[in-house]
């Protein structure tokens, strides 16, 4: 497991563009169907956009017609870490980054199987690696 990462949220205003800045450190949400990655079937690796952590494979996207880059898992398990988030009147699963703590976006138990989840992320929170 990656060491954490402790950014002030100067630093972090100071290096990221700020809509990024508004996803990741402050759970902004893009617009739907506005993001880079919605409909993106580019084969790679998504690495958080805040520091670069590996969290998601192509493999495991698919279009769930959302408007959000959708994934079934992690690519690796403790690459996210999951948060009860009760804004908005809603109980939803936050998902941030294991390694720096930016917000990623949201998990609900509606995905394709095996895993049944899907991980609903903003692309102003991913960087894609392309192979
Ligand atoms: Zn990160």
């Amino acid at each position: 497991m990656a060491e954490k990462l402790d950014k002030t949220e100067q630093e972090w205003r100071e290096e990221l563009a700020p809509d990024r800045f508004h996803v990741l450190r402050e759970q902004g949400t893009e617009p739907p169907f506005t993001g880079a990655y919605t409909y993106s079937k580019a084969d790679g690796t998504y690495r958080c956009g805040a520091c670069g952590n590996e969290l998601f494979s192509s493999d495991a996207k698919f279009d769930s017609g959302t408007g959000w880059p959708s994934f079934t898992e992690p690519a690796v398990a403790d690459a996210v870490e999951l948060h009860e988030d009760t804004s908005h009147g809603m109980v939803r699963t936050e998902v941030t980054c294991a390694r720096c703590g930016s917000h990623l976006g949201h998990v609900f138990p509606d995905g394709p199987g095996p895993t049944g989840q899907r991980y609903c992320i903003n692309s102003l929170s991913l960087d894609l690696d392309e192979r």
